[in-house]
């Protein structure tokens, strides 16, 4: 799904942030707030005081005195209380789809770190004048939203920036639970975790990776020295704070083979971990010019998947599986298995259409379609012992 669009504009000064109605609201009712989104509908009474109107008709004359963008295609999935932004060129960019379970504020394109297989990649710009935008967002997110992604490049780099927004979720959104993801390297920095930790957000989990135990294997996929000794000392003192944490690990060549003895530092020295996610490889962004030093097929890497999940287990902590296909994990590891793939960006080959384990398995990302395992096939023996043989029980 294209979560953005182009049409035509007429009048659109400056950019805008709108929440959809279609429906239309009654004047008086906040109306600056919202953005009339018509597609065939007849023209309404009257547009005074919308902050926009868009439509997929090939103009809108009737729309006097707001900005309007016609013409729209693509944008079916737009519905009430979904939040987008428009820009004066007529780019509409859909920021927050009410319904969806998968919605993400990107808070900069920047980063400390430059991951090998980052699905993001980090850009030199001076994007923190954004920090505005993404509280605005909150502050048109439907509150009953249940849960809501901070991500970045790295959202910590705003520093107080990154404080304001998790205090602004708290306060807007009290019933909504926040997953940021982040390299954790500037919580080793004492104070900044402190002062998150004093946010008390109720709802507050930090997605941190940990690439290995040896800390120049850590340091060499993210591409930064020391970074191995910010994120571990970051971890603890985020734990010292109270804020919960989720340690990622994405597997890959470079990862798989020291799995089970990362899986044994994760569990010695991260025993508060909230839970630990083993992650499949995303097949976007530096993947692709790093695809030769990254590339192992995750059937070739279940033994070591499945010491590592077995021994994280048995140390008692929350263990996951993430972006992995049934039908090349190992039956054991399936009640670890998690459907993780946000919904706008997960699909399903035309292979699976028989396969009996469809509605349990999470399927492909969407850049999977060209790049993906060699041993996908569809399940129709779901009794059938281990299939790939390799569990360590
Ligand atoms: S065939 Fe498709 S739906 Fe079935 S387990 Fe494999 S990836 Fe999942």
């Amino acid at each position: 799904m294209k979560l953005y669009s182009l049409g035509t504009t007429a009048a659109v000064p400056k950019a805008i942030i709108g929440r959809i109605t279609t429906a239309g609201i009654a004047p008086g009712q906040a109306r600056e707030d919202h953005i009339l989104f018509l597609k065939e509908a007849p023209p309404p009474a009257d547009t005074d005081g919308y902050a926009a109107v868009l439509t997929t008709q090939g103009g809108a004359p009737w729309a006097d005195h707001v900005p309007v963008v016609h013409s729209l295609t693509g944008v079916d999935y737009l519905a009430d209380g979904d939040v987008v932004r428009i820009d004066p060129n007529g780019y509409v960019r859909t920021l927050y789809r009410r319904q969806s379970p998968n919605n993400f504020i990107l808070t900069t394109d920047q980063c400390n770190s430059y991951c090998l297989m980052c699905s993001q990649p980090p850009k030199r710009v001076n994007d923190f004048y954004r920090l505005a935008e993404h509280i605005r967002l909150v502050d048109l997110m439907d509150p009953e939203t249940k849960e809501l992604v901070i991500t970045g490049g790295e959202p910590t780099l705003l520093k107080d920036g990154f404080l304001r927004l998790i205090q602004h979720c708290k306060e807007k959104l009290p019933g909504t639970a926040l997953h940021v993801l982040t390299n954790g390297r500037l919580f080793y920095y004492r104070r900044f975790a402190e002062a998150l930790g004093a946010i008390g957000h109720p709802d507050l989990m930090l997605g941190i990776p940990v690439y290995s135990d040896v800390d120049s294997a850590h340091d060499y996929v993210v591409q930064a020295k020391g970074a191995f000794e910010q994120t571990v000392t970051g971890l603890h003192n985020l734990a010292r704070h109270d804020v919960a944490v989720e340690i990622r690990v994405v597997l890959h060549a470079l990862t798989y083979r020291r799995l089970p003895q990362t899986a044994e530092f994760i569990a010695r020295n991260f025993p508060f971990a909230a839970q630990v996610a083993l992650m499949g490889m995303e097949m976007v962004g530096f993947v692709h010019k790093n695809m030769a030093e990254l590339w192992i097929d995750p059937h070739d890497y279940q033994k070591e998947l499945a010491e590592a999940t077995w021994f994280l287990f048995r140390s008692g902590l929350n263990v996951k599986i993430y972006n992995h296909q049934l039908c090349v994990l190992d039956r054991l590891l399936w009640p670890f298995a998690c459907r993780s793939i946000s919904d706008w960006k997960n699909i399903y080959l035309d292979t699976c259409d028989p396969c009996l384990a469809r509605d349990r398995c999470g399927g492909f990302f969407e850049s999977a379609a060209k790049k993906h395992s060699d041993y996908i096939k569809p399940l129709l023996d779901l009794k059938a012992p281990h299939n790939a043989g390799v569990a360590v029980a």
